[in-house]
């Protein structure tokens, strides 16, 4: 059965099951961004709060959430990992995809 939700676009209107009724993600990104003063505006905010957001070359993301890792390679994907994605795929089973660049991007 599916059960309808209100769309987290903040609309008040009932979607058919989904987050948001279709196009509605696209307002809400683009609504957050004017609220912010820009595209620019909001990286900087962004970054305030959760550090760098774009990779430099060569820097190593986390498919998972987008995490970027400062250090060498992947410095830190192990506690990372551990402390926030251990429920999508344990670290042993996930490591060797990251390595190799094998692991399925979720998107
Ligand atoms: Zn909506
Ligand atoms: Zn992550």
């Amino acid at each position: 059965m599916v059960v309808r939700q209100y769309c987290a676009y903040g609309c008040k209107q009932l979607t058919a099951g989904s987050t948001f009724l279709p196009g509605h993600d696209q307002k809400l990104r683009t609504a957050i961004e004017n609220a912010a003063g820009g595209i620019l505006k909001l990286k900087d905010l962004v970054e305030a709060n959760y550090g760098p957001i774009v990779p430099e070359r060569g820097k190593k993301v986390c498919p998972e959430c987008g995490h970027v890792f400062q250090g060498n390679g992947w410095d830190g994907i192990d506690a990372h990992w551990r402390a926030k994605h251990e429920d999508v795929m344990p670290y042993e089973q996930a490591w060797p995809l990251l390595k190799e660049g094998h692991y399925p991007k979720t998107d």
